[in-house]
């Protein structure tokens, strides 16, 4: 396994200074490969969010960003996208070295990040109002201004991508911003303030803080002077996150955890449904709020289409993920390796069939990582704790349905509603169930996707608001409403008063 250290001395990004935290305080980041200390970060504590809030308070209100005109914003955006362009395999590297997926999904995370600027540059001269129709001398309109200083949040699976997706719309919408990252992996969003800073984006407008989210994240959600928070994360953070914002009435979009399910019928494409099962499981080694964690099989292919997903499962090549052969990584951390094989055992105890893996591989070489096996459990029934929490690993459970309605019934059944995937070649059935599943996102006849045209969010417990998009500018502007009086004939309630009621 290689083993590789930054040897860089990581900085919080504060009204556009690199420092250390105020406490000089630092905490170390980890090879989820290895379980070594890759570098070492600053601690943020409430005196950084302080600067950081005040910094991006005052490049909001007196700075040049919001002044610039949005040709001026999106130059810069895109200089931002060539930027991660060029520097695509080094951050790539740095990505993977840092969260543990394969380093051919951190090629494509970075290409995407760039993707992200680019298609918010082009949508910066995009925030139209309307103009209302009024009776009489009354002319309205309407104008989307932005909220001012955006906190977000963000969680380890996706580190970069998941910065992108937050920072490139608030910046077009022309928002400051503080960010934090996940305290697993700081160190491709602090990278991104680097190049925010060479892209010429005013100091100010992008502050990066690392440390814990129980204080940093608190700090910043609670904050008099943050006026909008995003969060992603745990469907848990995100009830706390309502909590503290709940304060000071913060505009709050949440992206949280999801139960997706994979629905293949008999007369789909089978050999495409599975190789698109494995993917919508097994990339990210699990650990994608979108993957199809609950694979419902139509009972008349079920033995068949399982024979062959297990086949390519057990083929799956689980190892160093900065090897380009490698297909599948280790998850994030030791906690969380933990974790996930705790909900295997718990599956096994509850009477779940554990058909592939359940374990950590047996290779030397993988001992010092997190990593576990590509793991399917069979004859699982939908209320089993394997089939409703999210486990956040590579875990599968693969449940037989009979009709239509069994399945639409098991695959709404559950607290999320973030996503689902439905194999079929009726093209009436897959609209119908495309319309009765509760979920925000739906691919038919395809694993998962989240290109920055399409909106993208949670039903239930799932979320709040749709980032990407279109959408995603309504998340970072608020409306404001403007009458204008046309009438040559001067405004007079109470000279009108009719007589004997003045
Ligand atoms: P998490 O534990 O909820 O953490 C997410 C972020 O919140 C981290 O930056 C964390 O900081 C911070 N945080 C933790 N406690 C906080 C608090 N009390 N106040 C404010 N901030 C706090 O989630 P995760 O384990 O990093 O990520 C996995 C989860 O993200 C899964 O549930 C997954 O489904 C979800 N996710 C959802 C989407 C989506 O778009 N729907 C996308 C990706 C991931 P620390 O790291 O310092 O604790």
């Amino acid at each position: 396994m290689a083993t590789e250290v930054t040897t860089k001395e990581y900085r919080l990004l504060i009204g556009g200074q690199f420092v250390p935290a105020a406490s000089g305080e630092t905490f170390p980041t980890y090879n989820p490969a290895t379980n070594e200390v890759i570098a070492h970060v600053p601690k943020a504590g409430r005196e950084d969010v302080n600067r950081a809030v005040a910094a991006a308070r005052k490049a909001f209100d007196e700075g040049p960003w919001g002044k610039m005109t949005p040709m001026e914003r999106a130059k810069r955006m895109r200089r931002v996208a060539e930027i991660l362009r060029e520097r695509l395999e080094e951050i790539a590297r740095l990505e993977t070295l840092n969260c543990g997926k394969i380093i051919i999904e951190s090629r494509a995370d970075v290409a995407a990040s760039a993707n992200c600027f680019d298609y918010y540059a082009n949508l910066t001269g995009h925030m139209w109002g309307e103009t209302i129709p009024m009776n009489g001398p009354l002319f309205d309109y309407t104008v989307r201004e932005p909220y001012g200083v955006c906190g977000q949040i963000i969680p380890w699976n996706f580190p970069l991508l998941m910065a992108a997706w937050k920072v490139a719309p608030a910046l077009a919408a022309g928002n400051t911003i503080v960010l934090k990252p996940a305290s697993a992996t700081p160190l491709t969003a602090l990278v991104l303030g680097e190049i925010c800073q060479e892209a010429d984006i005013p100091d100010g407008v992008v502050n990066i803080l690392t440390g814990p989210g129980v204080e940093v994240g608190a700090a910043i959600a609670e904050h008099p002077d943050v006026d909008k928070i995003a969060f992603t994360g745990e469907t848990e953070t995100g009830r706390e996150i309502l909590r503290l914002s709940a304060g000071t009435i913060k505009k709050v979009s949440l992206e949280l955890g999801g139960k997706s399910p994979n629905i293949v019928f008999p007369d789909a494409d089978l050999e495409e449904a599975v190789n698109g099962s494995l993917f919508a499981i097994f990339t990210n080694a699990g650990q994608r709020c979108t993957a199809r964690t609950r694979l419902f099989l139509h009972e008349s292919i079920h033995d068949q289409f399982l024979s062959d997903f297990i086949a390519k499962a057990g083929k799956i090549r689980v190892g160093d993920p900065l090897e380009d052969a490698t297909q599948m990584g280790p998850v994030i951390s030791k906690r969380q390796c933990e974790r996930v094989l705790s909900f295997i055992e718990r599956a096994r105890s509850e009477g779940a069939n554990l058909a592939l893996g359940g374990k950590r591989p047996d290779d030397e070489v993988l001992q010092k990582g997190n990593f576990i096996e590509p793991t399917i459990f069979t004859q699982v029934q939908n209320d089993m704790t394997i089939a409703q929490q999210e486990v956040f690993g590579p875990v599968l459970s693969v449940i037989p349905f009979r009709d239509e309605s069994e399945v639409v019934e098991m695959a709404n059944n559950t607290i999320y509603g973030l996503a689902a995937t439905i194999w079929t070649n009726d093209l009436k059935r897959a609209h119908r169930l495309a319309s009765r599943i509760r979920a925000g996102n739906i691919s038919i006849n395809f694993p998962t996707v989240n290109p920055p045209e399409a909106p993208f969010g949670g039903f239930k417990q799932s979320g709040i608001g749709r980032e990407l998009s279109r959408h995603a500018l309504d998340l970072y502007t608020q409306v404001k409403n403007v009458v204008v009086n046309l009438a040559d004939e001067r405004f007079d309630w109470y000279g009108k008063w009719p007589v004997g009621q003045k």
